[in-house]
């Protein structure tokens, strides 16, 4: 169980992704419209507004200060409100990144990432460097496991820095993963919208968490 200190930090967190994703709707849709279906950003936004729902609920801080029962949640609010490919994929992050806060891990982020990649990975079946928001969560897992020496603020900021740079390198990459894997290598010029998304939403944290 995570302190009140912490669990507001995280409450405060996890308020500022929603926010941002739902901010990032159109600009997301519209990434996706040149690699796919055009429906990325709102399928993001749905989801995020239904965690902020469910966090209102949350008064006691309940959920918020228990991080296996909060990944466990997420992952069910992914599966039942999101649809398309993203609404799956960040159910089996989320389901994985529990794993990583039951089973006592030193590191718990670290691992949650580790592992809700290891899940996204076996389930959807793309890598790194396939043109998926993999780019940008990996860069984030690498970044945690050169930096653990270093103070835990700073780490979560060269983590942040990793997902930009990550989605932006995506612009760069030859789909081998989701809708955009049927679009000619001229046309996406764009970074991908799964990867933007994840460094829209880790920014925010970020800059909330340290508020
Ligand atoms: P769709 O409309 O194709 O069902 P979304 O628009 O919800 O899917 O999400 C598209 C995003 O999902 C892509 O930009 C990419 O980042 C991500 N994605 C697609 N396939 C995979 C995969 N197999 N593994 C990881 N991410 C993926
Ligand atoms: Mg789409
Ligand atoms: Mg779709």
């Amino acid at each position: 169980t995570l302190s009140t200190d912490e669990a507001e930090k995280l409450r405060a967190a996890i308020t500022a992704a929603c926010l941002a994703l739902t901010e990032a709707e159109s600009n997301l849709n519209h990434l996706d419209s040149g690699a796919g279906d055009g429906d990325c950003g709102s399928t993001l936004a749905r989801g995020a507004k239904a965690v902020l729902k469910e966090l209102e609920k949350d008064e006691c801080g309940e959920l918020v200060s228990r991080p296996s029962l909060l990944a466990r949640r997420l992952a069910a609010i992914a599966d039942a409100t999101m649809g398309g490919a993203s609404g799956g994929l960040y159910g089996l992050f989320f389901t994985g990144a529990a794993s990583a806060f039951t089973d006592g891990s030193e590191d718990r982020w670290q691992e949650a990432i580790r592992q809700g990649m290891a899940l996204m990975r076996r389930y959807g079946g793309a890598e790194p460097g396939d043109r998926t928001m993999l780019d940008a969560l990996n860069p984030v897992w690498e970044t945690l496991s050169l930096t653990q020496r270093e103070p835990p603020l700073l780490r979560f900021e060269k983590a942040v820095q990793a997902a930009e740079r990550g989605a932006d390198n995506t612009k760069e990459m030859t789909a081998r993963a989701g809708r955009a894997c049927n679009v000619s290598a001229s046309i996406l010029q764009h970074p991908d919208p799964g990867a933007v998304g994840v460094a829209v939403w880790l920014r925010a944290a970020y800059t909330a968490y340290t508020a």
